[in-house]
């Protein structure tokens, strides 16, 4: 059977002398694997389309066991975001949530217009990077189903207080006077709490059209962070790095 898509590379592997493994995020059957024959060669002709970082559509041979790259056309290259060490970092994080969290077979519009989009933000500056980090990883949980109880106070059901946490063990909102102190409880201000509900809320055009203040992004930032990481299994290596990479920056 043979395929047609579009695709963004998350990741590649040399395999052999002449071929490349490469791992895409499709946007009709989520993450694929599939191999590309001769890929080590720049006479291939698919060699300019199949690199991390393109966005390709791609002519796709699906055997038995294994998928092979037929052909690929290049749609958009990031090229800028390899020249810039913090921005690169933050890039091979969110493909590596996206590669574990994205499951294979299923449409996955929404995962890829969202990362296209956070990459179109990191290119062009329009938004800081802890910004673009905060809405990709908001959005790519709720695109995948875990919703965050970000409505109520779960201890009195307040809607607002000067000062609210996010309970990062029971994914919900508790107001001051209900939190219990705890490692588990991040701090969110009323700006962060309502810009957490926008996020949530918006149309996937809208998500990056709010403004909050440096302190609150900082909250918020924090917290999206915890919630991805408690949803997922393992700790990304690629967030140590990119945290290091920011560091030293
Ligand atoms: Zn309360």
């Amino acid at each position: 059977m043979r395929t047609r898509t579009k695709g963004l590379i998350l990741n590649e592997q040399s395999v052999g002398e002449r071929d490349r493994l490469i791992t895409v995020l499709t946007r009709d059957r989520g993450i694929v694997r599939c191999f590309v024959r001769g890929g080590k060669s720049f006479s291939n002709k698919s060699f300019a389309a199949t690199h991390t970082m393109c966005y390709s559509k791609m002519n796709i041979f699906v055997g038995k066991n294994s998928e092979i790259v037929d052909d690929a056309e290049l749609i958009r290259f990031f090229s800028e975001l390899r020249q810039d060490i913090e921005k690169l970092a933050l890039v091979q994080y969110m493909f590596e949530i996206a590669i574990c969290c994205i499951p294979q077979g299923l449409d996955s519009e929404k995962q890829l217009s969202l990362i296209l989009n956070c990459m179109h933000f990191l290119s062009t500056g329009d938004r800081s990077d802890k910004f673009v980090k905060t809405v990709f990883e908001v959005r790519l949980m709720l695109s995948l189903g875990f919703v965050p109880d970000i409505l109520y106070c779960y201890g009195c059901g307040c809607y607002e207080a000067d000062v609210m946490y996010f309970d990062c063990q029971k994914n919900s909102i508790v107001c001051s006077s209900c939190a219990k102190e705890g490692p588990n409880m991040l701090k969110l201000s009323r700006g962060a709490l309502t810009a957490l509900r926008y996020i949530i809320v918006a149309e996937p055009k809208k998500i990056f059209s709010f403004n909050i203040s440096q302190e609150s992004l900082d909250q918020l930032s924090q917290c999206s962070e915890m919630y991805v990481l408690s949803q997922i299994n393992k700790h990304p290596g690629t967030l140590d790095f990119y945290k290091q990479v920011c560091t030293v920056t």
